[in-house]
């Protein structure tokens, strides 16, 4: 579950990417924002939402809208911080708002400083939707709680704020039928190391001993 084939520009964009590149000493990542840069932003987000299947490349939330308002295109090594990767085909993919947001401009190179793009799974802190399985990572359950796998599958549930489905008390109906599996989850969860992690889990708890209280007040009446 990764993204198998990166954007390849056409001509016309190739020749802004080309001289983009070719400066190194005058690149800045505002330059994104340039009206020169419109095409090349629309075929890097039409290639990824059709290479996603209009699927988050960090929540894995899909989401069935073509409008181009709804996605965001998604520097993995920020802009901000590597203008030069600015159009590395490698470094895009689109993200939903929500992740995008919230990962920002968060460093995710394990060495700051490449010239090059790095290729090895080991140079990036999160889940690098190029490079990564992302099952390796992160394990969904109940479409609300992200429990990680492994040290990246933890930094990309922080990076992008992915706690934030637990917010949400929607699914947790069908959740009370589901309680070994989540029994297991939170067994796991509880030895986490990360104190967001751990948080989250607390958070679901709590949640679920309010929907009890509330049942069997209902039962009550
Ligand atoms: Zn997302």
């Amino acid at each position: 579950m990764k993204i198998q084939s990166a954007v390849v520009y056409s001509e016309e964009s190739q020749l802004v990417v080309d001289q983009y590149e070719s400066d190194r000493a005058s690149q800045n990542h505002n330059y994104w924002s340039d009206d020169e840069v419109e095409e090349v932003k629309r075929e890097i987000k039409s290639h990824y939402k059709s290479e996603q299947n209009l699927t988050c490349v960090y929540c894995k939330v899909k989401y069935p809208v073509q409008h181009s308002a709804v996605w965001d295109v998604e520097h993995i090594v920020a802009r901000e911080n590597s203008p030069h990767f600015m159009f590395t085909p490698k470094n895009l993919c689109v993200a939903c708002k929500d992740c995008n947001n919230e990962k920002s401009n968060k460093h995710v190179l394990t060495n700051r400083r490449r010239v090059r793009y790095p290729t090895r799974s080991s140079d990036f802190t999160i889940i690098h939707p190029h490079i990564d399985n992302y099952d390796d990572h992160i394990a969904i359950h109940l479409g609300t709680i992200y429990s990680p796998k492994s040290d990246k599958g933890r930094e990309t549930i922080e990076a992008c704020g992915l706690l934030r489905f637990s917010y949400s008390a929607g699914g947790w109906n069908s959740a009370i039928t589901q309680i070994p599996d989540l029994m297991e989850t939170a067994n796991n969860m509880l030895n986490e190391e990360s104190e967001a992690v751990r948080d989250q889990l607390m958070m679901q708890i709590l949640l679920l001993a309010q929907i009890q209280l509330s049942n069997s007040l209902l039962i009550d009446d």
